[in-house]
């Protein structure tokens, strides 16, 4: 807590996106309970914010979020009414729907579904609930929607996994960035300035998406190909690279491994083939070669675009093949990253939340991990369960035979974001029993037996870690609602009455101290990091083994974190989408965000000055595609796959390709973009893939 020239304000971070921006809290003065401040001496975004960043104290307001526990009166109808409830029912109700399914079904019918917006003690301290006092191997969480393809190919390559290696102002000092499938102009505007320094310091960017985004605007050059085939460019790039003599044939001798198998692919993609493919003519390829060839030092930075493919973990795998061929990594000014989306889709994914996963970045599968988490936890490592379902195959499961029947969800919304939405919520709405802990009324909340209102950002304290493995706190600014609980405390609660009333902290910090006890040794090791050295330090980098470690913002430039130090190329070839367009579907259509929304829009769609930028669904369209379909700007449009139905109003833009359609994700009922979407699965990482699929487009009122 420090004192403002105008009250008592406290440092904290924004509860939104992966930037984590600073900013500070003071008791507020109007309708919200406190007012956000700028806090300039936070590196990353000093003192910038986006609208979300600047409105999200609207959120805490006692008429749009949850402030009392909610059940259903009627148990066998999802649609009855939710009244309000004590917590001793609430509880009460909830081990009694969880204990019910493990009685008749076994353990395995039990689920948890967390999210990438938990600070990392809830996402530790949910995935040792779900193993100790569950004893479910069915934990995964919205993160697998999110980033699992880029962490997948950073590990396979690097054997570790941290967005980026490097600290953000990197970028902004190399020579050349290629940007692909990533739009932080709509997702994180602070960021953008390391992009523009980046440009005013001689630096060039290369910008990859199938739109013309606002931030390919600002690029020196934008590669427009076909959704589905980033893969197939990535190969382009690196057969022209080669061809043109540009590989640091030094580096690769010294540093990597594999490099003869992963030239022969890339030579099997000619510049030409790669043009069909992409649709991206060879001069453009040719161009975008030699500027990343020919910079000193260079990046390759991915977002959800090529990595939510069902071929998302070798997408990535084939830019970091690039960087690596033209000797781009591990060393200062290089390398690899992902913009990360989520507020804690780092950290969210590191404690144990993850299907496969312990805590530390542990394989769920590695009998040493086990014994070590086993050892922290006080249990035997033998009745740890194993591996369980991911994301969309734990959804997919959802109260059918030998699948979950009761699940517990943690800040998440499935209804809304997860692909092929309306089975999704069909199987929401087929199961036993379902308890949602969130902090608003969110569209699965509403299909709950059990609502359990919890704490949110500015009424608690933890820790997140932003994309560049930066571990921060969150400072509590104002207490909570009087009935609203720390996710912590629910899960204290919960586990007591399961019989297991110890090894469930209350206390962030103290679920801090056996989170770095936990990670110590693993991949991300928390061991050197405390509350205190946060707070002196205003955040620290993983991996910090020691509390005299200085932490480690810049990975990777001795070695590898693979067994010989060396990184490993990746043998890729390109295949085609899941589903390509055919006579009866014959466009694509992608999709992704807006500046004024957040994810499922669950909490951004409450507030008033958001709507008012971003109001709702839309689909882009090209000119040429309108005049086709005979629709104007605003008409009302159908948008069809084989999976479902929206209807939006159209934009007409030139922005798109002819051949594609763009919806955002953030909304629910009939302009929901994800009950179009496909959850065709990448084998490697389990990521649906959200960014192509085949749909048809008409005039709705046409129908
Ligand atoms: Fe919050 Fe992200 Fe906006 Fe920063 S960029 S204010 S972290 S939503």
């Amino acid at each position: 807590m420090t004192t403002s020239g105008s009250g008592t304000a406290t440092d904290t971070h924004c509860p939104y996106c992966a930037l984590q921006c600073g900013m500070r809290l003071r008791p507020g003065a109007g309708a919200e309970p406190v007012e956000v401040l700028e806090r300039p001496a936070f590196p990353v975004n000093q003192g910038a914010l986006c609208g979300k960043g600047r409105t999200a104290a609207a959120v805490l307001r006692p008429g749009v979020r949850l402030t009392e526990p909610l059940v259903r009166e009627d148990r066998d109808d999802r649609d009855a009414p939710l009244r309000p409830a004590s917590w001793d029912e609430a509880f009460d109700r909830v081990a009694a729907g969880l204990t019910a399914a493990q009685r008749r079904y076994g353990n395995d019918a039990v689920g948890v579904f967390g999210g990438g917006g938990l600070t990392n003690e809830k996402a530790y301290l949910l995935g040792k609930f779900a193993r100790v006092a569950l004893r479910t191997p069915h934990i995964d969480y919205n993160g697998r929607f999110c980033m699992s393809s880029a962490a997948a190919a950073h590990r396979r390559a690097f054997g570790i996994d941290r967005g980026l290696p490097f600290p953000l102002e990197d970028v902004a000092g190399t020579d050349c960035v290629i940007l692909v499938g990533a739009n932080p102009a709509e997702t994180m505007p602070p960021a953008l300035r390391y992009f523009r320094e980046l440009r005013e310091n001689g630096g060039r960017l290369i910008v990859v998406d199938p739109r013309r985004t606002r931030t390919a605007e600002q690029a020196d050059l934008h590669l427009q190909p076909l959704p589905g085939t980033d893969l197939a460019l990535a190969l382009g790039l690196l057969h022209l690279l080669i061809a043109d003599g540009r590989a640091d044939e030094d580096f690769i001798a010294r540093r990597t491994t594999g490099f003869a198998q992963a030239r022969a692919a890339a030579m099997a993609h000619w510049p030409q083939r790669v043009e069909r493919l992409t649709g991206v003519p060879v001069a453009q390829l040719a161009a975008a070669a030699a500027m990343f060839g020919e910079a000193p030092r260079g990046m390759v930075l991915t977002a959800r675009g090529p990595e939510q493919q069902s071929k998302g973990t070798d997408t990535v795998s084939a830019w970091i093949n690039l960087c690596l061929a033209a000797g781009k990594a591990g060393r200062p000014g290089s390398g690899y990253g992902c913009l990360t989306g989520q507020g804690n889709g780092q950290g969210g994914r590191e404690h144990g939340q993850k299907a496969d996963q312990l805590p530390g970045y542990r394989s769920i599968t590695d009998p040493a991990a086990r014994r070590h988490v086993a050892a922290v936890w006080g249990v035997d490592p033998d009745g740890l369960p194993g591996p369980g379902r991911s994301a969309y195959e734990l959804l997919d499961s959802l109260g059918t035979d030998g699948g979950v029947r009761a699940l517990l969800l943690m800040g998440s919304n499935p209804a809304v974001s997860a692909p092929r939405a309306a089975h999704v919520t069909e199987r929401i709405r087929a199961l036993d029993f379902l308890a949602v802990g969130d902090i608003v009324l969110s569209e699965t909340a509403r299909l709950a037996d059990v609502v359990l209102p919890v704490t949110q950002w500015a009424e608690e304290t933890g820790t997140t870690t932003n994309l560049e493995g930066r571990v921060i706190l969150r400072g509590k600014a104002v207490d909570a609602p009087e009935h609203v609980r720390s996710d912590l405390a629910v899960l204290h609660g919960l586990a007591a009455r399961l019989g297991v009333p110890e090894g469930f902290p209350e206390d962030p910090e103290e679920v801090f101290e056996e989170l770095r006890r936990a990670s110590a040794g693993g991949r991300a090791d928390y061991a050197g990091i405390s509350y205190g050295r946060i707070r002196a330090e205003d955040g620290v980098f993983w991996p910090c083994p020691a509390p005299d470690h200085p932490g480690t913002p810049r990975l990777f430039l001795d070695r590898f974190a693979t067994p010989d130090g060396r990184a490993r190329f990746a043998a890729v070839t390109h295949r085609p989408a899941a589903e390509e367009p055919d006579d009866d579907y014959p466009l694509y259509l992608t999709t992704g965000r807006v500046v004024g929304q957040y994810q499922s829009g669950a909490q951004t769609r409450r507030v008033d000055e958001l709507n008012r930028s971003a109001p709702g669904p839309f689909v882009e369209v090209h000119p040429v595609l309108a005049r086709r379909l005979g629709v104007a700007e605003g008409e009302l449009l159908a948008v069809t796959s084989r999976r479902g139905r929206a209807v939006a109003p159209a934009r007409v833009t030139d922005t798109i390709r002819p051949d594609t359609v763009f919806m955002p994700f953030h909304w629910g009922g009939d302009g929901r973009a994800n009950s179009l979407t496909n959850p065709a699965l990448d084998p490697v990482s389990r990521m649906p893939e959200f960014k192509v699929c085949a749909v048809r487009v008409g005039p709705a009122a046409g129908e």
